[in-house]
């Protein structure tokens, strides 16, 4: 899929997921929700954090949306890793988010060791961020998997999936199925949230 869509579907995807997950705090479209710069602040972390995550596996192209924006970082990957590979995969998942755990416990023990505390609402702040991008990460995969080219979710097994699973079924990238599927969940959403549906 396009940059452009994955962001679009992956923001739209994101409403959604937090209309049930509540993540990033009280609805603004709720009547009789006080609106805060706090709250708004959360929601712009949250959205900023899913669309990030939205691209985020297309680092590992270079042309891409994200990978424009990296440079040499991600001439770097695609040269070692390749496009939809481990950034496209469950073990790419897995190891991202145990190295975002891991980065946060290094950074409290360090804070530790100079006899602080990190405050609960930072821990609460990483914790939006880390479930952003981890949904929106999770939300690639899933408009990825609708392509014809699949997506290796077992890598290193080479074997890809799709949904639906016989490839003719699934759209190319760029195409106009692409751009049907996108704007008509949004319509669908953007419907949800004027009847109340949905609360963001
Ligand atoms: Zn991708």
């Amino acid at each position: 899929m396009e940059g452009r869509s994955h962001l679009l579907i992956g923001l739209t995807a994101g409403v959604v997921f937090d209309h049930f997950a509540h993540l990033s705090g009280a609805p603004l479209t709720a009547t009789g929700g006080t609106v805060t710069l706090a709250l708004l602040v959360n929601k712009a972390v949250y959205y900023s954090a899913v669309g990030f995550g939205a691209l985020l596996p297309d680092i590992d192209n270079a042309r891409s949306t994200l990978g424009q924006k990296f440079g040499w970082v991600s001439k770097t990957i695609q040269g070692l890793a390749g496009h939809r590979t481990v950034f496209h995969s469950l073990l790419g998942l897995a190891v991202g988010c145990l190295l975002a755990i891991g980065l946060e416990q290094v950074v409290i023990y360090l804070l530790s060791l100079q006899g602080y505390t990190a405050p609960a609402h930072v821990v609460g702040f990483s914790h939006l961020v880390f479930f952003g991008i981890l949904f929106g990460c999770v939300m690639h995969l899933f408009c990825d998997a609708l392509t014809y080219g699949g997506i290796p979710l077992f890598w290193p097994l080479k074997k890809r999936f799709g949904i639906p699973m016989e490839n003719d079924w699934r759209f190319r990238t760029g195409t106009w199925p692409e751009h049907l599927i996108v704007w008509s969940f949004m319509i669908m959403v953007v419907f949800c949230i004027w009847k109340a549906l949905i609360i963001i």
